[in-house]
């Protein structure tokens, strides 16, 4: 190819598929609807909290190689930070139990071999039928699969494909939980380092790449929603933003980064997932105490994962449709009773933010992981990208970045 690569979306996705191409010297342009860029992974001044916080916590393990490459890339590896080694923090809210799941760095599992390492309650037998997950058919669910019961469910497999897939692992897909167990656990504890942008979504994945796509003289046009795309036989011939109309001339591609009703509702006769879950995340404004873990798994409790960051304390719940209607102020008590049990820290609710997400990914079923196209379309000059593309991996970072890249890859072979 030897034209323009017009980028819709300035999520990961549409960011990942800019970087890759403006490195490689071809022009680009990204058209984003919002006023900014990020998608559903941003940062954002609060007013309530009178802070930059970001939209939801997002926890990446060192086997995220794509998303490690990309941040390299636009230099701001340094921005992820956790752990030398893979060791998890655990708490039961039930019986007040904590421990600290510690993975051995190499392929070997011998960490579950040994008592203080593994999850309290189980054996080492219990963790072998989790090997099945790996050849699990498309159409099962994990608790298909496995079973879904006993202390290891509870306290670490449940927790993990919960977060993983931001769906209850007794509808989650199988196939989607096992691509999880093979680039994580099955990789060894070096795979499974957990990382977080201490200093911000923002400042980490996103500022960097467009300082990145600025100074490779990629545009990045804000405010300019795509309505509708004209085809012309087998290609893309325009973009019609509404007030302005874009036509291609030969040689220049489109790569659609944009959410997959968005894209449904663009292109004809696109198949895509239809079905969301949503993702609560609260925040409190204190800084947290001396010697707390980065990250604790809650077990037992309505939150799930606490996130400690120097001016807050945050915590996520996957798959939380049931916590939409919750009144705000009841759910900010009910879930500062909980990080103040976890935390030691006076009952009295600190300044705090609810953010609800929705829409934060597609629920990662059998049925709607089926319906994730390819990046590859009818149409000569057009690609997708998303994470809820055919990644073969839950709609994650690593997955966006991943669908961006291949985007990248297949526009500039056109
Ligand atoms: C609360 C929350 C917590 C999460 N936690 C984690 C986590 O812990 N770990 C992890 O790996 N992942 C996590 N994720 C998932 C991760 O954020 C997403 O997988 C990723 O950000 C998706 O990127 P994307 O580019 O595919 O989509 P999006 O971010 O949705 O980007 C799509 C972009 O297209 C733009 N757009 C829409 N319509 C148009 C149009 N017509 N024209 C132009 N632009 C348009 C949108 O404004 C947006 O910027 C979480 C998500 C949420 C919401």
């Amino acid at each position: 190819m030897a034209g323009t690569v017009h980028v819709v979306g300035a999520g990961l996705a549409g960011l990942a598929a800019a970087v890759r191409l403006a490195g490689r010297g071809v022009p680009v342009v990204v058209h984003e609807a919002a006023g900014q860029a990020g998608g559903r992974c941003r940062s954002y001044h609060d007013p309530a909290l009178d802070m930059a916080i970001d939209n939801g916590n997002h926890l990446l393990l060192s086997a995220n190689h794509a998303a490690l490459a990309y941040l390299a890339t636009i230099g701001a590896a340094h921005g992820l930070v956790g752990p030398e080694a893979a060791d998890f923090a655990f708490m039961d809210l039930a019986s007040g139990e904590r421990w600290t799941l510690r993975i051995n760095a190499g392929r070997l599992p011998w960490w579950i071999l040994a008592a203080d390492r593994r999850v309290p309650g189980t054996t080492a037998l219990d963790y072998l039928p989790f090997a099945r997950l790996l050849y699990a058919a498309g159409d099962k669910t994990i608790c298909e699969a496995v079973d879904c019961a006993g202390p290891l469910y509870e306290r670490l497999a449940r927790p993990l494909w919960l977060a993983a897939l931001n769906t209850e692992p007794r509808e989650g897909s199988a196939a989607l939980a096992g691509a999880i167990v093979r680039e994580t656990l099955a990789a060894g504890g070096k795979a499974c380092r957990p990382l977080i942008a201490r200093d911000g979504l923002g400042p980490v994945f996103i500022e960097p790449a467009l300082r990145y796509l600025g100074a490779h003289g990629a545009k990045v046009q804000f405010g300019h929603r795509l309505r509708a795309l004209d085809f012309a036989g087998d290609s893309v011939a325009a973009l019609d933003f509404g007030e302005d109309k874009l036509t291609l001339a030969a040689g220049d591609g489109v790569i659609l980064a944009v959410p997959p009703v968005v894209a449904a509702d663009i292109v004809p006769k696109l198949t895509t997932p239809l079905q969301f879950r949503a993702i609560v995340n609260a925040h409190f404004r204190l800084v947290p105490p001396a010697g707390l873990a980065p990250i604790i798994g809650i077990v037992n409790g309505t939150i799930e994962w606490l996130f400690s960051f120097p001016d807050r304390l945050s915590i996520t719940i996957s798959a939380a449709d049931r916590l939409l209607d919750v009144p705000r102020e009841v759910l900010a008590e009910r879930l500062w009773t909980e990080v103040a049990t976890v935390t030691d820290l006076p009952k009295a609710l600190p300044p705090w933010q609810i953010v609800r997400e929705r829409r934060a990914t597609f629920a990662a079923t059998p049925g709607e992981n089926a319906k994730r196209p390819a990046a590859k379309t009818t149409w000569s000059n057009l690609f997708l990208a998303g994470d809820w593309t055919a990644t073969g991996l839950p709609a994650t970072i690593e997955g966006a970045i991943r669908s961006g890249n291949r985007a990248a890859d297949l526009v500039g072979r056109m």
